[in-house]
Protein backbone atom coordinates (compact mmCIF):
# COMPACT_ATOMS: atom_id res chain seq x y z
CA UNK A 1 0.00 0.00 0.00
CA UNK A 2 1.12 3.38 -0.59
CA UNK A 3 1.92 5.56 2.77
CA UNK A 4 -0.53 8.34 2.54
CA UNK A 5 1.35 10.53 4.38
CA UNK A 6 4.30 10.97 1.78
CA UNK A 7 3.16 12.89 -1.15
CA UNK A 8 4.19 11.35 -4.36
CA UNK A 9 4.89 14.25 -6.31
CA UNK A 10 5.31 17.88 -5.22
CA UNK A 11 3.33 20.51 -5.94
CA UNK A 12 5.65 23.79 -7.45
CA UNK A 13 3.11 24.63 -10.64
CA UNK A 14 0.35 24.25 -8.23
CA UNK A 15 2.14 27.04 -6.02
CA UNK A 16 1.69 29.49 -9.25
CA UNK A 17 -1.42 32.00 -8.65
CA UNK A 18 -4.14 30.10 -9.94
CA UNK A 19 -5.13 31.91 -13.43
CA UNK A 20 -1.87 30.00 -14.50
CA UNK A 21 -3.96 26.37 -14.62
CA UNK A 22 -6.79 24.92 -14.02
CA UNK A 23 -7.04 22.72 -10.69
CA UNK A 24 -8.83 19.20 -11.54
CA UNK A 25 -8.79 15.96 -11.40
CA UNK A 26 -8.33 13.03 -14.10
CA UNK A 27 -11.43 11.22 -15.01
CA UNK A 28 -11.70 7.89 -13.96
CA UNK A 29 -11.25 4.96 -16.50
CA UNK A 30 -13.53 2.20 -16.89
CA UNK A 31 -10.84 -0.76 -17.13
CA UNK A 32 -6.67 0.07 -16.22
CA UNK A 33 -4.29 -2.30 -17.60
CA UNK A 34 -0.22 -2.13 -17.77
CA UNK A 35 1.35 -1.10 -21.34
CA UNK A 36 4.99 -0.25 -20.12
CA UNK A 37 6.53 1.17 -16.80
CA UNK A 38 10.02 2.64 -17.05
CA UNK A 39 11.98 1.82 -13.95
CA UNK A 40 14.89 3.33 -15.06
CA UNK A 41 13.27 6.32 -15.13
CA UNK A 42 11.64 5.91 -12.11
CA UNK A 43 14.42 5.39 -10.36
CA UNK A 44 16.07 8.12 -11.42
CA UNK A 45 13.41 10.72 -10.05
CA UNK A 46 13.60 8.73 -6.81
CA UNK A 47 10.08 7.29 -6.99
CA UNK A 48 9.18 4.60 -5.35
CA UNK A 49 9.63 2.24 -8.07
CA UNK A 50 7.97 -1.29 -5.93
CA UNK A 51 4.89 1.06 -5.36
CA UNK A 52 4.65 2.66 -8.84
CA UNK A 53 4.70 -0.48 -10.69
CA UNK A 54 2.43 -2.33 -9.21
CA UNK A 55 -1.70 -1.58 -8.41
CA UNK A 56 -1.46 1.59 -6.81
CA UNK A 57 1.11 3.09 -9.97
CA UNK A 58 -1.87 1.69 -12.31
CA UNK A 59 -4.18 3.63 -10.63
CA UNK A 60 -2.44 6.62 -10.28
CA UNK A 61 -1.45 6.31 -13.90
CA UNK A 62 -4.98 5.27 -15.20
CA UNK A 63 -6.34 8.39 -13.27
CA UNK A 64 -7.99 6.68 -11.13
CA UNK A 65 -6.26 7.78 -8.41
CA UNK A 66 -4.96 10.96 -7.42
CA UNK A 67 -1.52 10.42 -5.99
CA UNK A 68 -1.25 11.66 -2.04
CA UNK A 69 -0.83 15.04 -1.60
CA UNK A 70 -0.82 16.21 -4.90
CA UNK A 71 -2.59 18.75 -6.79
CA UNK A 72 -3.69 17.82 -10.38
CA UNK A 73 -4.02 20.58 -12.69
CA UNK A 74 -4.02 21.75 -17.09
CA UNK A 75 -1.76 24.41 -17.80
CA UNK A 76 -3.10 27.35 -19.50
CA UNK A 77 -1.26 28.57 -22.09
CA UNK A 78 -1.69 30.42 -26.05
CA UNK A 79 -0.02 29.64 -29.42
CA UNK A 80 0.87 30.18 -32.93
CA UNK A 81 -0.69 26.78 -35.06
CA UNK A 82 1.42 26.95 -38.62
CA UNK A 83 1.11 30.54 -37.89
CA UNK A 84 -1.90 31.31 -36.91
CA UNK A 85 -2.80 32.71 -33.73
CA UNK A 86 -4.61 30.79 -31.00
CA UNK A 87 -5.37 32.69 -27.72
CA UNK A 88 -6.98 29.46 -25.98
CA UNK A 89 -5.04 26.15 -25.97
CA UNK A 90 -4.00 25.03 -23.08
CA UNK A 91 -4.00 21.02 -21.86
CA UNK A 92 -6.81 20.04 -23.36
CA UNK A 93 -6.38 16.37 -22.77
CA UNK A 94 -3.19 16.31 -20.31
CA UNK A 95 -2.77 16.67 -16.69
CA UNK A 96 0.33 17.58 -14.12
CA UNK A 97 0.69 15.31 -11.55
CA UNK A 98 3.47 16.96 -10.16
CA UNK A 99 7.19 17.32 -9.81
CA UNK A 100 9.80 14.69 -8.69
CA UNK A 101 13.41 15.92 -7.78
CA UNK A 102 16.36 13.93 -9.17
CA UNK A 103 19.44 12.54 -8.32
CA UNK A 104 21.36 15.48 -9.94
CA UNK A 105 18.88 17.74 -8.23
CA UNK A 106 16.71 18.35 -11.37
CA UNK A 107 13.47 18.89 -10.91
CA UNK A 108 11.14 17.36 -13.34
CA UNK A 109 7.33 17.67 -13.92
CA UNK A 110 5.29 14.54 -13.98
CA UNK A 111 2.03 14.76 -16.32
CA UNK A 112 -0.67 12.17 -17.52
CA UNK A 113 -1.79 12.93 -21.77
CA UNK A 114 -5.26 11.16 -22.56
CA UNK A 115 -6.34 11.86 -19.23
CA UNK A 116 -9.78 13.15 -20.04
CA UNK A 117 -11.34 16.66 -20.49
CA UNK A 118 -9.75 19.65 -19.05
CA UNK A 119 -11.43 23.39 -19.11
CA UNK A 120 -9.06 23.56 -22.08
CA UNK A 121 -10.53 20.85 -23.88
CA UNK A 122 -12.82 22.80 -26.35
CA UNK A 123 -14.45 20.19 -28.46
CA UNK A 124 -12.23 17.34 -27.63
CA UNK A 125 -13.01 13.87 -25.84
CA UNK A 126 -9.63 14.91 -23.43
CA UNK A 127 -8.36 11.41 -24.53
CA UNK A 128 -5.57 9.59 -26.89
CA UNK A 129 -5.88 6.49 -28.49
CA UNK A 130 -3.07 3.70 -28.19
CA UNK A 131 -0.96 4.28 -31.23
CA UNK A 132 -0.15 8.05 -30.12
CA UNK A 133 0.41 6.63 -26.58
CA UNK A 134 2.98 3.81 -28.15
CA UNK A 135 4.53 6.20 -31.00
CA UNK A 136 5.49 8.78 -28.41
CA UNK A 137 6.68 5.93 -25.53
CA UNK A 138 8.99 4.55 -28.23
CA UNK A 139 10.43 7.51 -30.03
CA UNK A 140 10.82 9.92 -27.04
CA UNK A 141 12.67 7.00 -25.32
CA UNK A 142 15.01 6.47 -28.63
CA UNK A 143 15.54 9.96 -28.92
CA UNK A 144 17.08 9.88 -25.28
CA UNK A 145 18.87 6.88 -25.98
CA UNK A 146 19.82 9.15 -29.10
CA UNK A 147 21.29 11.71 -26.22
CA UNK A 148 19.13 13.98 -27.65
CA UNK A 149 16.93 16.46 -25.22
CA UNK A 150 13.29 14.96 -24.70
CA UNK A 151 10.55 14.95 -22.41
CA UNK A 152 10.57 10.68 -21.34
CA UNK A 153 8.32 8.11 -20.83
CA UNK A 154 7.58 6.82 -17.54
CA UNK A 155 4.22 4.81 -17.75
CA UNK A 156 1.94 4.23 -20.47
CA UNK A 157 -2.03 2.32 -19.28
CA UNK A 158 -4.28 1.23 -21.54
CA UNK A 159 -8.01 2.54 -20.34
CA UNK A 160 -10.20 -0.22 -21.45
CA UNK A 161 -12.32 2.68 -23.36
CA UNK A 162 -12.55 3.11 -26.79
CA UNK A 163 -11.60 6.26 -28.14
CA UNK A 164 -13.42 7.74 -31.23
CA UNK A 165 -11.70 9.25 -34.24
CA UNK A 166 -11.89 7.84 -37.84
CA UNK A 167 -12.93 4.50 -36.35
CA UNK A 168 -13.40 3.12 -32.69
CA UNK A 169 -9.55 2.80 -31.25
CA UNK A 170 -8.15 1.06 -28.29
CA UNK A 171 -7.48 4.31 -25.71
CA UNK A 172 -4.62 4.75 -23.31
CA UNK A 173 -3.17 7.24 -21.06
CA UNK A 174 0.52 8.13 -21.09
CA UNK A 175 2.55 9.53 -18.59
CA UNK A 176 5.86 11.90 -19.88
CA UNK A 177 8.50 13.71 -17.64
CA UNK A 178 10.04 17.08 -18.51
CA UNK A 179 12.51 19.84 -17.00
CA UNK A 180 8.66 21.74 -17.18
CA UNK A 181 5.96 21.80 -19.83
CA UNK A 182 6.34 25.51 -19.97
CA UNK A 183 6.10 26.21 -23.69
CA UNK A 184 6.86 29.65 -25.59
CA UNK A 185 3.17 29.61 -25.62
CA UNK A 186 3.03 29.41 -21.95
CA UNK A 187 4.65 33.17 -22.30
CA UNK A 188 2.29 34.33 -24.95
CA UNK A 189 -0.81 33.35 -23.19
CA UNK A 190 0.01 35.88 -20.04
CA UNK A 191 0.97 38.68 -23.20
CA UNK A 192 -2.86 37.93 -24.29
CA UNK A 193 -3.84 38.56 -21.23
CA UNK A 194 -1.93 41.96 -20.70
CA UNK A 195 -0.92 40.11 -17.79
CA UNK A 196 3.11 41.39 -17.17
CA UNK A 197 3.11 40.45 -13.22
CA UNK A 198 2.42 36.74 -14.84
CA UNK A 199 4.99 37.02 -17.66
CA UNK A 200 7.74 37.66 -14.61
CA UNK A 201 6.47 34.74 -12.41
CA UNK A 202 6.93 32.79 -15.20
CA UNK A 203 9.91 34.01 -16.01
CA UNK A 204 10.94 33.24 -12.39
CA UNK A 205 9.96 29.94 -12.37
CA UNK A 206 11.93 29.23 -15.54
CA UNK A 207 15.04 30.83 -14.44
CA UNK A 208 14.67 28.57 -10.90
CA UNK A 209 13.68 25.35 -12.45
CA UNK A 210 16.01 25.64 -15.62
CA UNK A 211 18.71 28.46 -15.35
CA UNK A 212 19.00 28.68 -11.38
CA UNK A 213 22.35 30.33 -11.84
CA UNK A 214 20.64 33.19 -13.35
CA UNK A 215 19.03 34.26 -9.95
CA UNK A 216 22.32 36.51 -9.40
CA UNK A 217 22.91 37.97 -12.70
CA UNK A 218 22.22 41.75 -13.42
CA UNK A 219 19.53 41.45 -16.02
CA UNK A 220 17.94 38.08 -15.85
CA UNK A 221 15.16 38.10 -18.06
CA UNK A 222 17.69 38.66 -21.10
CA UNK A 223 19.86 36.45 -20.31
CA UNK A 224 16.64 33.62 -19.69
CA UNK A 225 15.46 34.76 -23.03
CA UNK A 226 19.95 33.57 -24.52
CA UNK A 227 19.51 30.45 -23.07
CA UNK A 228 16.42 29.50 -24.72
CA UNK A 229 17.36 30.85 -27.93
CA UNK A 230 20.58 28.49 -27.21
CA UNK A 231 19.21 25.21 -26.05
CA UNK A 232 16.49 25.17 -29.11
CA UNK A 233 19.66 26.33 -31.46
CA UNK A 234 21.05 23.29 -30.14
CA UNK A 235 18.13 20.75 -29.83
CA UNK A 236 17.08 21.24 -33.92
CA UNK A 237 20.90 21.17 -34.73
CA UNK A 238 20.59 17.80 -33.17
CA UNK A 239 17.42 16.74 -34.74
CA UNK A 240 18.67 17.78 -38.68
CA UNK A 241 22.16 15.74 -37.81
CA UNK A 242 19.67 12.14 -36.94
CA UNK A 243 17.05 13.23 -39.87
CA UNK A 244 13.96 14.09 -37.03
CA UNK A 245 11.23 15.79 -38.61
CA UNK A 246 9.04 16.90 -35.64
CA UNK A 247 6.39 17.51 -37.81
CA UNK A 248 4.34 20.27 -35.58
CA UNK A 249 6.69 23.05 -34.43
CA UNK A 250 4.11 25.24 -33.24
CA UNK A 251 4.45 27.66 -30.41
CA UNK A 252 3.19 25.70 -28.36
CA UNK A 253 4.84 22.90 -28.87
CA UNK A 254 8.67 24.65 -28.08
CA UNK A 255 9.63 23.83 -24.67
CA UNK A 256 11.47 26.37 -22.73
CA UNK A 257 13.77 24.07 -21.12
CA UNK A 258 15.02 23.03 -24.83
CA UNK A 259 13.47 19.31 -24.86
CA UNK A 260 11.30 18.23 -27.53
CA UNK A 261 8.19 18.03 -27.07
CA UNK A 262 4.73 16.82 -28.50
CA UNK A 263 5.62 13.34 -30.17
CA UNK A 264 2.37 14.01 -32.62
CA UNK A 265 2.91 13.10 -36.73
CA UNK A 266 6.55 13.16 -35.90
CA UNK A 267 9.28 11.11 -38.43
CA UNK A 268 12.52 10.19 -38.89
CA UNK A 269 13.31 10.37 -42.55
CA UNK A 270 14.55 6.89 -44.72
CA UNK A 271 16.26 8.44 -47.74
CA UNK A 272 17.83 11.85 -47.90
CA UNK A 273 15.56 14.95 -49.21
CA UNK A 274 15.53 17.72 -47.33
CA UNK A 275 11.68 18.62 -48.24
CA UNK A 276 10.27 15.44 -46.51
CA UNK A 277 7.24 16.20 -44.61
CA UNK A 278 5.26 13.42 -43.27
CA UNK A 279 2.61 14.77 -41.65
CA UNK A 280 -0.88 14.82 -43.00
CA UNK A 281 -2.07 18.07 -41.50
CA UNK A 282 1.29 19.91 -42.92
CA UNK A 283 -0.46 20.30 -46.38
CA UNK A 284 2.51 23.32 -47.06
CA UNK A 285 5.08 21.84 -46.10
CA UNK A 286 5.62 24.11 -43.44
CA UNK A 287 7.37 21.79 -40.53
CA UNK A 288 9.58 19.95 -43.42
CA UNK A 289 13.23 18.81 -42.47
CA UNK A 290 14.82 21.26 -44.61
CA UNK A 291 12.34 24.73 -42.84
CA UNK A 292 12.96 23.39 -39.27
CA UNK A 293 15.63 25.91 -38.34
CA UNK A 294 14.02 28.59 -40.05
CA UNK A 295 10.58 28.10 -37.85
CA UNK A 296 12.70 27.63 -34.76
CA UNK A 297 13.95 31.17 -35.52
CA UNK A 298 10.40 32.33 -35.86
CA UNK A 299 9.24 30.32 -33.01
CA UNK A 300 11.85 32.32 -30.82
CA UNK A 301 10.99 35.61 -31.82
CA UNK A 302 7.84 34.63 -31.39
CA UNK A 303 8.97 34.26 -27.18
CA UNK A 304 11.33 37.33 -27.58
CA UNK A 305 7.91 39.37 -28.99
CA UNK A 306 6.52 38.31 -25.59
CA UNK A 307 9.23 38.59 -23.39
CA UNK A 308 9.87 42.56 -24.26
CA UNK A 309 7.63 43.76 -21.58
CA UNK A 310 9.84 42.24 -19.10
CA UNK A 311 13.09 42.92 -20.57
CA UNK A 312 13.40 46.70 -20.51
CA UNK A 313 11.08 49.73 -19.66
CA UNK A 314 12.70 51.00 -22.32
CA UNK A 315 10.66 50.16 -25.72
CA UNK A 316 13.30 50.54 -27.72
CA UNK A 317 16.02 49.02 -25.87
CA UNK A 318 13.89 46.40 -25.20
CA UNK A 319 13.02 45.67 -28.92
CA UNK A 320 16.84 45.91 -29.69
CA UNK A 321 18.00 43.37 -26.86
CA UNK A 322 15.14 40.91 -27.87
CA UNK A 323 16.46 41.26 -31.32
CA UNK A 324 19.94 40.42 -30.42
CA UNK A 325 18.93 37.29 -28.54
CA UNK A 326 16.75 35.73 -31.48
CA UNK A 327 19.91 36.68 -34.07
CA UNK A 328 21.93 34.72 -31.94
CA UNK A 329 20.18 31.64 -33.21
CA UNK A 330 21.89 31.03 -37.03
CA UNK A 331 25.25 31.32 -35.52
CA UNK A 332 24.99 28.87 -32.87
CA UNK A 333 22.27 27.00 -35.03
CA UNK A 334 25.17 26.99 -37.35
CA UNK A 335 28.23 25.92 -35.33
CA UNK A 336 26.44 23.38 -33.54
CA UNK A 337 25.28 21.59 -37.08
CA UNK A 338 28.39 22.03 -38.54
CA UNK A 339 30.70 20.39 -35.91
CA UNK A 340 27.66 17.85 -35.87
CA UNK A 341 27.91 17.30 -39.43
CA UNK A 342 32.01 16.88 -39.61
CA UNK A 343 31.93 14.26 -36.53
CA UNK A 344 29.16 12.04 -38.63
CA UNK A 345 32.38 11.67 -41.36
CA UNK A 346 34.61 11.51 -38.21
CA UNK A 347 36.31 15.29 -38.04
CA UNK A 348 36.98 16.46 -34.78
CA UNK A 349 39.47 19.01 -35.88
CA UNK A 350 38.03 20.94 -39.21
CA UNK A 351 40.58 22.34 -41.24
CA UNK A 352 40.40 24.03 -44.87
CA UNK A 353 37.75 21.98 -47.30
CA UNK A 354 36.35 20.12 -44.62
CA UNK A 355 33.01 21.22 -44.09
CA UNK A 356 32.40 21.61 -48.22
CA UNK A 357 33.54 17.90 -48.12
CA UNK A 358 30.67 16.78 -45.80
CA UNK A 359 28.22 19.26 -47.80
CA UNK A 360 29.06 17.50 -50.64
CA UNK A 361 28.08 14.15 -48.89
CA UNK A 362 24.71 15.44 -48.46
CA UNK A 363 24.17 16.46 -52.03
CA UNK A 364 25.61 13.10 -53.09
CA UNK A 365 23.27 11.09 -51.20
CA UNK A 366 19.99 13.30 -52.16
CA UNK A 367 20.70 12.45 -56.09
CA UNK A 368 21.13 8.91 -54.96
CA UNK A 369 18.13 9.07 -52.21
CA UNK A 370 20.48 7.25 -50.31
CA UNK A 371 19.25 6.30 -46.86
CA UNK A 372 20.41 8.66 -43.91
CA UNK A 373 20.86 6.52 -41.39
CA UNK A 374 22.44 3.58 -43.10
CA UNK A 375 25.00 5.63 -45.45
CA UNK A 376 26.84 7.21 -42.01
CA UNK A 377 26.57 3.92 -40.53
CA UNK A 378 28.35 2.45 -43.00
CA UNK A 379 30.96 5.34 -43.60
CA UNK A 380 31.45 4.79 -39.62
CA UNK A 381 32.05 0.72 -39.97
CA UNK A 382 33.76 1.04 -43.78
CA UNK A 383 37.45 -0.17 -43.60
CA UNK A 384 39.95 2.26 -44.43
CA UNK A 385 42.01 3.64 -45.86
CA UNK A 386 41.12 0.68 -48.18
CA UNK A 387 37.07 0.25 -48.38
CA UNK A 388 35.37 -2.28 -49.48
CA UNK A 389 32.53 -0.62 -51.21
CA UNK A 390 29.06 -2.64 -51.77
CA UNK A 391 26.32 -1.71 -54.19
CA UNK A 392 24.45 0.33 -52.19
CA UNK A 393 27.41 2.66 -51.77
CA UNK A 394 28.29 2.45 -55.23
CA UNK A 395 26.93 6.15 -56.04
CA UNK A 396 28.87 7.26 -53.25
CA UNK A 397 32.80 5.90 -54.36
CA UNK A 398 33.35 9.18 -55.74
CA UNK A 399 32.84 10.75 -52.85
CA UNK A 400 34.84 8.25 -50.16
CA UNK A 401 37.19 8.59 -53.17
CA UNK A 402 37.89 12.34 -51.53
CA UNK A 403 37.03 11.66 -48.47
CA UNK A 404 40.15 9.30 -47.67
CA UNK A 405 42.23 11.68 -49.85
CA UNK A 406 41.03 14.66 -48.10
CA UNK A 407 42.01 13.69 -44.58
CA UNK A 408 45.58 12.37 -45.26
CA UNK A 409 44.65 8.92 -46.55
CA UNK A 410 42.05 8.80 -43.71
CA UNK A 411 44.32 9.39 -40.85
CA UNK A 412 41.92 12.60 -39.59
CA UNK A 413 38.99 10.19 -39.44
CA UNK A 414 37.98 8.99 -36.18
CA UNK A 415 35.32 6.03 -36.91
CA UNK A 416 35.20 5.27 -33.21
CA UNK A 417 33.48 8.70 -32.62
CA UNK A 418 31.33 8.52 -35.98
CA UNK A 419 29.98 5.37 -34.12
CA UNK A 420 29.14 7.53 -31.33
CA UNK A 421 26.95 10.10 -33.16
CA UNK A 422 25.46 7.77 -36.30
CA UNK A 423 23.29 5.80 -35.28
CA UNK A 424 22.53 1.64 -36.16
CA UNK A 425 19.04 2.28 -35.07
CA UNK A 426 16.24 4.71 -35.49
CA UNK A 427 12.60 4.08 -34.64
CA UNK A 428 11.73 3.88 -38.49
CA UNK A 429 7.99 4.59 -39.44
CA UNK A 430 7.38 1.37 -40.66
CA UNK A 431 8.66 -0.05 -38.35
CA UNK A 432 6.22 2.13 -36.21
CA UNK A 433 3.37 1.61 -37.55
CA UNK A 434 3.44 -2.42 -37.64
CA UNK A 435 4.32 -2.17 -33.65
CA UNK A 436 1.07 -0.21 -33.23
CA UNK A 437 -1.15 -2.50 -35.46
CA UNK A 438 -0.16 -5.57 -34.29
CA UNK A 439 -0.54 -3.40 -30.34
CA UNK A 440 -3.97 -2.62 -31.66
CA UNK A 441 -4.61 -6.21 -32.66
CA UNK A 442 -3.46 -7.00 -28.63
CA UNK A 443 -0.14 -8.19 -29.59
CA UNK A 444 2.58 -6.29 -27.67
CA UNK A 445 6.05 -8.43 -28.51
CA UNK A 446 7.14 -5.69 -31.80
CA UNK A 447 6.72 -3.05 -28.61
CA UNK A 448 9.02 -4.84 -26.84
CA UNK A 449 11.62 -5.55 -28.99
CA UNK A 450 11.43 -1.98 -30.88
CA UNK A 451 12.32 -1.04 -27.22
CA UNK A 452 14.89 -3.00 -26.83
CA UNK A 453 16.76 -2.09 -29.83
CA UNK A 454 16.21 1.13 -29.85
CA UNK A 455 17.47 1.35 -26.03
CA UNK A 456 21.29 0.76 -27.41
CA UNK A 457 20.60 3.09 -30.86
CA UNK A 458 24.62 3.09 -31.17
CA UNK A 459 25.45 -0.57 -31.38
CA UNK A 460 25.72 -2.47 -34.12
CA UNK A 461 23.67 -5.83 -33.39
CA UNK A 462 23.73 -8.34 -35.92
CA UNK A 463 20.45 -10.30 -34.52
CA UNK A 464 18.41 -6.87 -35.16
CA UNK A 465 19.53 -6.56 -38.70
CA UNK A 466 15.90 -5.95 -40.13
CA UNK A 467 15.49 -3.05 -37.92
CA UNK A 468 18.05 -1.32 -39.81
CA UNK A 469 16.69 -1.65 -43.16
CA UNK A 470 14.48 0.49 -45.11
CA UNK A 471 10.51 0.01 -45.79
CA UNK A 472 10.26 -2.17 -48.86
CA UNK A 473 7.64 0.15 -51.12
CA UNK A 474 5.06 -1.42 -49.80
CA UNK A 475 5.87 -0.82 -46.10
CA UNK A 476 6.68 2.70 -47.01
CA UNK A 477 4.32 5.29 -44.78
CA UNK A 478 3.65 8.22 -46.63
CA UNK A 479 1.78 10.10 -44.03
CA UNK A 480 1.31 10.31 -40.16
CA UNK A 481 -1.07 11.43 -38.49
CA UNK A 482 -1.55 13.13 -34.41
CA UNK A 483 -4.40 10.85 -33.65
CA UNK A 484 -6.19 13.73 -31.71
P1 LIG B 1 -1.26 19.26 -30.09
O1 LIG B 1 -1.46 19.32 -31.57
O2 LIG B 1 -1.23 17.85 -29.55
O3 LIG B 1 -0.10 20.07 -29.63
O4 LIG B 1 -2.58 19.89 -29.46
C1 LIG B 1 -3.00 21.21 -29.68
C2 LIG B 1 -4.09 21.56 -28.72
O5 LIG B 1 -5.24 20.74 -28.90
C3 LIG B 1 -3.72 21.44 -27.26
O6 LIG B 1 -4.37 22.47 -26.57
C4 LIG B 1 -4.27 20.09 -26.91
O7 LIG B 1 -4.48 19.96 -25.53
C5 LIG B 1 -5.57 20.07 -27.69
N1 LIG B 1 -6.04 18.71 -27.99
C6 LIG B 1 -5.51 17.85 -28.88
N2 LIG B 1 -6.21 16.70 -28.89
C7 LIG B 1 -7.20 16.81 -28.00
C8 LIG B 1 -8.27 15.96 -27.54
N3 LIG B 1 -8.44 14.73 -28.02
N4 LIG B 1 -9.09 16.45 -26.58
C9 LIG B 1 -8.93 17.68 -26.10
N5 LIG B 1 -7.96 18.52 -26.48
C10 LIG B 1 -7.09 18.10 -27.40
MG1 LIG C 1 0.91 20.34 -28.01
Amino acid sequence: MLDKSKPIFGAQYAQLPERFYGAQSAIPVADPKWIAFNPELAKQLQLNVPELAGEAGLAIFAGNQTASGTMPLAMAYSGHQFGHWNPQLGDGRALLLGDALDKSGQYFDVQLKGSGPTQYSRNGDGRTALGPVLREYVISEAMYAMGIPTTRALAAVATGEKVRRETALPGAIITRVAKSFVRVGTFQYFVAHDDKEGLKTLADFSISRHEPDLKEVEHPYIELLKRIVMRQAKLIAHWQLVGFIHGVMNTDNVSIAGETIDYGPCAFMDEYDPATVFSSIDSFGRYAYQNQPRIGQWNLSVLAQSMLPILHEDEDQALALAQDAVNGFSSQFDDAFRSGLLKKIGITEEQEGDYQLAIELLDTMKTARADFTNTFRALSNMSLPSPDIDAAQLPLTEWINNWIRHTDSGKRIDQQVMRSVNPAFIPRNHRVEAMIQAAIEGDFTLFEELMQVLATPFEDKPVHHAYTLPPEPDERVHQTFCGT
